[in-house]
């Protein structure tokens, strides 16, 4: 038996106006503190964080754009000046992927703070590092998840519609890749084998999307919160995070890895987006059933997330464009997480037939 590894952040909070409590759940971090936000993110909470933080020495950085190396070592230099004990990213999946790095490569506490529920950064225990033009430089995967992750509602009820949309792309993701990995004993990406605990999570992120995706999504259209959308809030940041982590992934990613290869086209879709349409590509490659497809499908139409090339603004792919996307697509490591050899015919098989499945369903009808 192969050994099994389970990890997951230390404590996750979530629930309306949380923030100004924060300093209840990291008050045992020390007495200085590093936050890092974009500027639109410090215009709206710095003073909600320094009220929250009264009687802590509190610096503030303005993190621009990009995720590089440079604006890294710089954010270190920071912490180490003001000799930080805590980072806390507060924003979106680049913010937090820097507050792990920084945290890490500074010996520091992290804490997360999602103003957006547009991934599974939050929570995972993973960065990406970018070039200046966009490209990854480095994954990076460290030994410690975030100690403190804290969700508050107030602030991701009133985060952009489509983003909250793209993180239900990314956790329907979750349990496709994951089951595979359990049912073949692939590792996960802490380096053992899923346990039971985090199947179950995967397999309830996934159920919970169906159920409960299309209401929630009404729900951040009117700004209200609801039971469903307080549950996909869940769903996106902290089931997606620990089941994709500790179930391991497959091909539920690399599809969309493909299309990233075209390097004249521009990407207009966001990460879940993509990744929503890749898991379509996964399914119809292992042979899924016309129920499981039609699910997913109509779920993804329903909710606005791609099923369509065209829906991914990659209108009329030529021969050579489906080669190129194939071709990264088997680069990709967790191709192999399948148990079968996955070939150049099967994966551009793949996109057409995922394609073309997905005008059935824009044009109304079904597979059923
Ligand atoms: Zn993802």
């Amino acid at each position: 038996m192969k050994t099994q590894i389970l990890g997951c952040c230390g404590r996750y909070i979530q629930g309306y106006g949380e923030i100004k409590n924060l300093k209840t759940y990291i008050d045992w971090m020390g007495e200085n503190f590093l936050v890092i936000a974009s500027k639109g993110r410090l215009r709206d909470l710095r003073d909600r964080i320094a009220t929250a933080l009264e009687g802590k020495h509190v610096t503030f950085f303005q993190f621009e754009k990009q995720i590089t190396w440079e604006q890294i070592h710089h954010i270190e230099d920071l912490a180490k000046s003001t000799k930080a004990s805590a980072i806390l990213g507060v924003g979106g999946g680049k913010i937090a992927d820097a507050a792990k790095v920084v945290a890490h490569d500074t010996g520091s506490h992290v804490v997360v703070v999602p103003t957006v529920s547009a991934s599974d950064a939050s929570t995972s225990a993973t960065s990406l590092v970018y070039n200046e033009d966009g490209t990854i430089a480095d994954v990076l995967c460290f030994p410690k998840s975030p100690d403190v992750v804290l969700a508050d509602t107030e602030i991701l009820i009133n985060a952009p519609v489509r983003l909250f949309v793209a993180g239900m792309g990314d956790a329907l993701s979750t349990y496709v890749g994951g089951v595979v990995c359990q049912d073949h004993y692939f590792d996960n990406h802490f380096g053992g084998v899923g346990t039971a605990t985090a199947l179950s999570v995967a397999k309830l992120s996934y159920d919970m999307l169906f159920r409960y995706g299309r209401q929630a999504k009404i729900a951040a259209e009117q700004k209200v919160l609801t039971d469903a959308f307080n549950i996909i809030t869940e769903v996106n940041i902290l089931m997606s995070g620990m089941g994709f982590e500790n179930n391991g992934s497959a091909s539920d990613h690399c599809f969309y890895f493909g299309t990233l290869a075209l390097a004249d086209r521009e990407e207009y879709v966001y990460h879940g987006e993509g990744v929503a349409f890749s898991t379509c590509c996964q399914l119809i490659m292992q042979g899924a059933s016309n129920e499981q497809l039609d699910q997913v499908y109509r779920f993804c139409r329903d909710v606005g997330l791609p099923i369509t090339f065209e829906d991914m603004h990659l209108n009329n792919l030529t021969e050579e464009e489906y080669d190129i996307m194939a071709k990264a697509v088997l680069r990709e490591p967790f191709i192999r997480h399948h148990p079968f050899p996955v070939t150049h015919e099967m994966v551009v098989g793949a996109y057409k037939t995922a394609d073309a499945i997905g005008h059935i369903y824009h044009e109304g009808a079904s597979l059923l």
